[in-house]
């Protein structure tokens, strides 16, 4: 009989490095090649259609028929020369990875022959008949009208698979009806309701800032495992993980691969998948080896969020195009194996003016302290009052075995600052006395603050690897993100929840100096010690992953909400409601509706896995244990005739019981599982099912899971089918 596993090893053992061509030593030289970027525009366009563009892009104006005809004519010119023969728009449904429906130039016109034709309607708005995407129950599935819509803000991009070429437009996806069926939807709304409300703070420091921008700088992790491999373990090519294996001798804990130098075959991935990226404008610019073994992480410099959002899903399918060309899978999911770290994606978050001041960088002048701690403070505020919200924005199935397993961010939002930046804060607590703040004090406090920051400029070793949102120097980071996560889902809730709170600081400010005749400063300073007092059960600077913590978060009333059913609920909270609502941020139409899509998309993954650990445990490792187990009866009773009894039995009498029994618990595991299942998919309400996957059905899986590596353990080597964890985890 053939051993997938063997043959699979045999495979590996033989792969080289696939060799990289890149267009040009240069990064420089094919930098954005494939995007249709200002470079381009201005080459393309007429001078009227590129700031008709601009001022869409910078203010959000229409853009009218004529131009959008003139933008879509430069657009194919631009696309053709470049060698695309069909267009897409190219949007973010709620599936989570990206969605494309490729129309090709050409039209066929009278007498055989055919013209490459696409104009501004085709380029502003299109029908994708997209009627299975998921929408929480606002389409009427036989209507099934959804539409996208250009998003300028984005620029549209050539994306070339083997010989195919297509240009991508991005878009926003929309019911009929107006409701947002995407990500990118809402994120737009949110950054618009920020850079607002931000501007208007901006301008108690400075008049002259016209705009501002949210920025975000994404890390992204990852796992490499080789493609024979792969195939091999049903598990990871039908759920992102695998869903059972031994973990062995050695996992992370010489913690050698941490910045290690990188495995040929991962480098070559790695260049490969850059010179993609760069081409398509996304700046990737440092890699390297991570915690858990063949795990790695990229990153970008920052740019806008709304770009920086599009990059990380354009990454997301790039990097698994890629990892096929040199025989190899990448691994998304937060958790592909147990035992060893999972993977994450930090969201670094600033806001930027376009002066070229970064908002929360602390600044050289008591003014642009002031500008600084207000932006700081504001944000703390903001996380402080809706950290469950925040909470629920990272939630996924996925993210479970992170968030409030033994790892990498616990499940509870807690505020890292570094101990310079409390001691300020301390400071302005003290000395800022509510009402009789005296002209000393201000001095002292300047100076305190004005010495304080350069300190932190300087000492960036001030961090806190447990932090699940953590200030580091000049941005905050959120780092319970999942890495396969769209970034647009976290985002959307900072933006929307920073922006509501300095909306709030603004009244609040405005109030004492219209009514106490305050000056400016103080009042500004008044307001944030105020804030700090307020939001201090949030700022926390010790050991996150502690039990300690969790005691004492409970003490704070801070939430804690381990499972993604749970966790979601936040979502449809009155306070989220009303939260999204007073922001022009969803409908309670829309968020319902996301509600029941986020239930829906736990149950169904936790489904497929539970589906596919029962199958492995009756296809692979119950035939594979029994057979095992008959080898052992069969040499116990070869013994036995050879008239060895009592202890010369012992051993082999010993690894039968062991294996006896671990194929019973095994079985018995799987077929209540199935019993569970049954009753959870009877439930109707999203809620209810979820929560039944989450508490009956999923638990199971560990049960199951003891008993599977047990036999893993026990079983021969030469008959265990499935590719082992020491196997996959060392990729060399
Ligand atoms: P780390 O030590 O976490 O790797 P880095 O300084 O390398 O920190 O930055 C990590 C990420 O933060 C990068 O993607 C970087 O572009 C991003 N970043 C830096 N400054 C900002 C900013 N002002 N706004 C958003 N992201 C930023
Ligand atoms: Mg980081």
């Amino acid at each position: 009989m053939i051993n997938v596993r063997f043959n699979s090893l045999d495979l590996v053992s033989k792969r080289q490095a696939t060799p990289i061509k890149r267009p040009n030593e240069k990064i420089s030289e094919y930098f954005g090649s494939h995007v249709f970027n200002d470079v381009s525009m201005r080459e393309y366009l007429s001078e009227e259609a590129y700031l008709s563009v601009m001022s869409a892009i910078e203010s959000g104006r229409k853009i009218d028929r004529e131009v959008a005809d003139q933008v879509a004519a430069s657009m194919k010119a631009w696309a053709m020369n470049k060698g695309a023969t069909h267009f897409t728009h190219w949007f973010q449904p709620l599936t989570g990875s990206t969605a494309e429906k490729h129309d090709s130039f050409f039209t066929p016109t009278k007498g055989g022959a055919g013209i490459e034709n696409f104009n501004g309607d085709k380029l502003v708005q299109q029908e994708p008949d997209a009627s299975s995407f998921p929408n929480g129950g606002i389409r009427n599935t036989f209507e099934a009208r959804g539409y996208t819509a250009w998003d300028p803000s984005s620029p549209a991009f050539v994306m070339e698979i083997g010989s195919g070429k297509t240009l991508c437009i991005p878009t926003i996806f929309v019911s009929y009806t107006g409701e947002a069926l995407d990500y990118k939807a809402p994120l737009l709304k949110s950054l618009h309701t920020l850079e607002k409300a931000a501007l208007d703070v901006c301008h108690y420091f400075d008049k002259n800032v016209k705009k501002v921008t949210p920025t975000l700088g994404w890390e992204q992790e990852y796992f490499l495992v080789d493609a024979a491999l792969y195939d091999a373990r049903p598990d990871l090519a039908l759920s992102g993980r695998t869903v059972f294996g031994q973990i062995g001798a050695k996992g992370q804990q010489l913690e050698d691969h941490y910045f290690g130098s990188i495995p040929e075959r991962a480098y070559a991935y790695m260049l490969d998948l850059e010179t993609e990226c760069h081409k398509l404008g996304i700046p990737v610019s440092t890699r390297h080896n991570e915690v858990a073994p063949s795990q790695y992480e990229c990153a970008p410099i920052f740019e806008d969020m709304n770009l920086a959002v599009d990059h990380n899903q354009l990454l997301m399918d790039l990097m698994d195009r890629v990892a096929r060309r040199h025989n190899l899978r990448v691994l998304l999911h937060e958790k592909p194996y147990a035992s060893v770290n999972g993977s994450g994606k930090h969201n670094n978050w600033s806001m930027g003016t376009d002066t070229g001041k970064n908002l929360l960088s602390p600044g050289k002048t008591p003014k642009t302290n002031l500008q600084f701690l207000a932006f700081f403070v504001n944000t703390i505020k903001a996380v402080n009052d809706n950290e469950e919200l925040l909470r629920a924005s990272i939630a996924s199935a996925g993210n479970d075995h992170r968030l409030g397993a033994n790892e990498a961010p616990p499940a509870i939002i807690s505020i890292f600052i570094g101990s310079h930046l409390s001691k300020v804060l301390d400071a302005i607590e003290q000395k800022v006395s509510d009402k009789n703040f005296s002209e000393q004090d201000k001095l002292d406090l300047k100076m305190e603050i004005h010495n304080g920051i350069p300190d932190l400029l300087l000492d960036n070793t001030d961090r806190n690897r447990t932090s699940p949102f953590a200030f580091t120097g000049n941005k905050f980071e959120v780092r319970a993100v999942g890495s396969s996560a769209n970034c647009a889902q976290p985002m959307t809730v900072l933006n929307t929840i920073v922006a509501n709170q300095l909306k709030q600081f603004k009244k609040e400010v405005d109030a004492i100096i219209r009514k106490e005749g305050e000056k400016k400063d103080a009042a500004i300073l008044r307001v944030i010690r105020e804030y700090i007092i307020d939001s201090k059960r949030i700022i926390f600077e010790k050991d996150g992953y502690s039990i300690e913590w969790e005691k004492e978060a409970k003490k704070r009333g801070l939430s804690n909400n381990k499972t993604t059913p749970k966790a979601l609920d936040a979502y449809v909270s009155e306070k989220s409601l009303k939260l999204f609502k007073d922001n022009n941020i969803f409908t309670e139409v829309e968020i319902e509706a996301r509600h029941e899509i986020l239930l829906e998309q736990y149950s169904k993954e936790v489904q497929i896995e539970s589906r596919v650990l029962g199958e492995l445990v009756y296809n692979y490792v119950l035939p594979t244990a029994i057979k095992y187990q008959n080898t052992l009866i069969e040499n116990i009773t070869g013994l036995q005739s050879a008239g060895i009894k009592g202890e010369g039995l012992k051993a082999q009498q010993d690894l039968l019981n062991k294996i006896s029994e671990h194929i019973n618990k095994a079985k018995k595991g799987v077929d209540e599982m199935i019993e569970e299942r049954k009753k959870a998919n009877k439930l109707d309400n999203e809620r209810q099912k979820a929560a039944a996957y989450c508490d009956k059905v999923k638990p199971l899986f560990d049960t199951i899971r003891y008993s599977v590596e047990k036999l893993e353990f026990f079983v021969d080597n030469q008959e265990w089918p499935l590719p082992k964890y020491r196997e996959m985890l060392f990729l060399r």
